[in-house]
């Protein structure tokens, strides 16, 4: 386990990102692949896949051959298909930091999020990081 940003970069571990935007955000085929290689359920049956027949179904019912048929991605979900408002990944530790359990095959929607890095007002006024580092 280790931190929600990648280390080396300026995230404090305060995880007000994870917690306000850790959900309902959009995946990539991509972020599937490594899940599906390595059959990472406990991932994937949190993922809601919405394929091109309109069809709803979870992560955990798809396979590498139905990558083509996918029209959309959605995290996050309870296994049953309820869609979540939070990260099911997402943790604090007593001393107060927030930590990603999947931080090594994290989606790309959570390895690009670097609002240091942005003019966004949005996020970048939510960060401590980019805040300490505003003039
Ligand atoms: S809001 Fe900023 S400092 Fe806090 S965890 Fe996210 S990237 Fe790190
Ligand atoms: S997957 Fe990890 S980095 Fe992404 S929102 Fe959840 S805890 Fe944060």
């Amino acid at each position: 386990m280790s931190a929600p940003k990648t280390p080396g970069q300026d995230c404090l571990q305060c995880g007000r990102c994870c917690e306000r935007w850790g959900w309902g955000q959009k995946g990539i085929a991509e972020d599937l692949v490594p899940w599906l290689e390595s059959d990472r359920q406990d991932i994937l049956r949190h993922v809601t896949i919405y394929l091109a027949d309109g069809m709803k179904i979870s992560g955990a019912a798809l396979s590498i051959d139905d990558l083509p048929k996918i029209a959309r991605i959605r995290y996050w979900q309870d296994p049953d298909g309820k869609e979540l408002r939070y990260c099911p990944f997402f943790w604090r530790s007593d001393d107060g930091r927030s930590w990603c359990r999947i931080h090594d095959v994290k989606p790309r929607v959570c390895r690009e999020f670097t609002p240091w890095n942005w003019k966004n007002l949005e996020y970048y006024g939510s960060c401590p990081a980019c805040r300490d580092k505003a003039p």
